[in-house]
């Protein structure tokens, strides 16, 4: 049934049935902050229903169906973060897509973005295999987690400031539940900003002026040393269609910056 219930055996559903609901903002600052380990975490992201607008879109989205994918039951609740949980790489995108993770369950997972990025990954070293299919297809990933900054799939890609907002906890007590976290490789405009906006409310030290966003930028987030010390952030642009159909973003840009990020990790 879309979308899947909580518990009711979706390969790698992270909740139960009696997983606590976040329904407003407040809920999710207080139920991310009390969240103790990343599974834990996981399974509080998964049942979220704090955006009302998200929601429904998410849903609708799930309950419709596109005519390709009309035989599938899709996820339709919020997409958690994937890896390894002593990752030190953490690569960041902005919202599951409509008919990508909101049907898969799984981050990056089922479009187009996803089969970029796992590729990658793949010839990285982070991850098993190149390509990343349905929630139970054996994917692993080794020294990296990647996650999205808003966790529900936003009508024409495009969650609202106050959504935005309503949603950072999940990110911040994210990368705060991974104690090795060296490098946040931000995949767009959208996922830089947001990192910067993690480091602020932490209190973190950053860069004036603001460090701009551009594919291969990177700048240092003076992270206490009590709290895992200084952590790097990189710019990669983001491996929607629009980029790399036009060629804006190639397979070697990704492995270059990959691999810039691999290096800060050490
Ligand atoms: Fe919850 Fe984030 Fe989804 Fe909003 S976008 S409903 S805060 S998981």
């Amino acid at each position: 049934m879309s979308p899947v219930r909580p518990g009711s055996g979706w390969p790698g559903d992270p909740a139960t049935a009696r997983t606590p609901v976040s329904r407003d903002a407040e809920d999710v600052v207080s139920r991310a902050g009390a969240a103790r380990s990343l599974p834990v975490l996981d399974a509080r992201v998964s049942v979220c229903r704090a955006c009302p607008r998200l929601v429904a879109w998410r849903e609708l989205v799930a309950r419709t169906r596109r005519r390709s994918y009309a035989e599938e039951t899709y996820w339709g609740r919020p997409v958690t973060g994937l890896g390894d949980p002593t990752a030190q790489l953490l690569v960041l995108g902005l919202a599951p897509a409509a008919h990508g993770g909101n049907r898969t369950g799984r981050v990056f997972t089922g479009d187009r973005s996803g089969d970029w990025i796992f590729a990658a990954l793949h010839r990285a070293g982070y991850a098993n295999q190149p390509h990343s299919v349905h929630a139970g297809d054996g994917l692993e990933l080794t020294g990296a987690r990647i996650a999205a900054a808003v966790r529900c799939a936003p009508p024409g890609n495009a969650p609202t400031p106050a959504e935005r907002d309503t949603c950072a906890p999940w990110l911040d007590r994210e990368i705060d539940l991974l104690p090795d976290l060296r490098v946040l490789l931000a995949l767009g405009g959208f996922a830089w900003e947001a990192a910067l906006a993690t480091a602020r409310r932490r209190g973190w030290g950053v860069a004036r002026p603001r460090p701009k966003f551009g594919h291969g930028a990177r700048t240092l987030l003076d992270r206490p040393a009590a709290a895992g010390g200084p952590l790097h952030l990189v710019g990669s642009f983001h491996v929607s269609q629009q980029n790399t159909f036009t060629g804006r973003l190639t397979e070697p840009m990704l492995d270059e910056v990959l691999q810039l990020a691999h290096g800060l990790c050490r």
